[in-house]
């Protein structure tokens, strides 16, 4: 094995923090090389230690869709990729089912997701009910647009734990969203107690390992209870799709990847869409669908692209992980 390499995965694995040009050299190997199966067996191994050998899955409900001006290249809501053409919110009944169904299967924590568009007083009404519904106390999460200080204490208030947040490959290029607004929310939500959950996304082929490191080093910076990869889903007929999609195994090196870039006191290290070859390669978190989703094209992911509490785990077992019972302990309150 190159021994340059084999230093570099020690040295994360023995605690200490990597810098880009490191990173990079492991973005760098060759997928079926000896390297990059060492990475995977180490970023497994530090992934089992930081959990204590339970993995996640995290349930999302997406409330809304329609057609969202922050016109993301990569999202089927974008206004410009003409999927959804007309704004609909699903009913708070509806909502609060799918969350508890999702709890119900054993999801350990709950996800509301919105487009940019929902109205910001809406969302937070629909998060103080299901908060009030949940029975196991799994932690609720908002997965929402850039917020002030102000609202991330609203959102604490009305019962959400933390949000999931993330400055995406590409902000700024292909969205038209400034990454100095996510670095405010980041912040924001710090400020206001709610713990962060992030990732590495979406990744395409189109991206260099510069700009996937810099997103690594973002997501680590602001100190997340979670970070990990997801890979950009090709929605037909868009800009984007000329590029194609990342492979699994490739996906799997690159959450490997993250993993060792990460320190240690962040615990999770997620993986979307979920598959068994990122499990193995040291994904401990995955995601169940229900409702809206940016990845597919239809108002019912879990119909459609989505995959349920027991197909994630089903993933996690085949992957040989245990999976958690109860509340997530990704997101536990400092
Ligand atoms: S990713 Fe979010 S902000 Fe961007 S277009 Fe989709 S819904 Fe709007």
């Amino acid at each position: 094995m190159n021994k340059r390499v084999k230093e570099i995965i020690d040295k994360s694995y023995n605690g200490a923090l990597l810098e880009s040009q490191e990173i990079r050299e492991l973005l760098e190997l060759d997928i079926c090389s000896e390297e990059s199966f060492y990475l995977a067996y180490k970023a497994r191994q530090m992934s089992e230690e930081a959990c204590a050998g339970k993995a996640e899955i995290h349930g999302q409900v997406g409330v809304n869709s329609g057609p969202c001006s922050c016109n993301c290249a990569f999202c089927s809501f974008a206004a410009g990729n003409k999927i959804f053409n007309a704004q609909r919110i699903e009913s708070l009944e509806f909502i609060l089912q799918q969350a508890l169904d999702l709890e119900e299967a054993g999801a350990n924590a709950i996800y509301l997701m919105a487009t940019a568009h929902l109205n910001f007083q809406s969302f937070l009404e629909m998060g103080q009910v299901v908060q009030r519904e949940l029975r196991t106390g799994v932690p609720l999460i908002a997965n929402i647009a850039d917020f002030s200080y102000d609202e991330a204490a609203a959102l604490r208030k009305a019962g959400f734990t933390g949000v999931y947040h993330a400055a995406r490959l590409g902000e700024g290029k292909v969205t038209r969203i400034d990454l100095k607004d996510r670095l405010q929310t980041f912040e924001a939500a710090g400020k206001a107690g709610l713990i962060l959950g992030s990732c590495v996304e979406p990744i395409g082929p189109e991206h260099s390992h510069e700009e996937i490191v810099e997103k690594m080093i973002v997501a680590r910076e602001a100190k997340p209870g979670f970070s990990g990869a997801m890979r950009r889903v090709t929605i037909p007929g868009t800009s984007l799709s000329a590029h194609g999609m990342l492979g699994e195994t490739r996906m799997a090196h690159i959450v490997a990847a993250v993993r060792m870039a990460t320190p240690r006191e962040i615990p999770g290290n997620c993986t979307h869409e979920p598959n068994v070859m990122g499990a193995v390669a040291g994904a401990n978190l995955l995601w169940a669908e229900a409702g809206s989703n940016p990845r597919d094209v239809v108002d019912n992911t879990e119909k459609s692209r989505g995959y349920d509490v027991g197909k994630c785990r089903e993933i996690l077992v085949d992957a040989g992980w245990q999976v958690l019972n109860g509340p997530s302990k990704f997101f536990i309150t400092k």
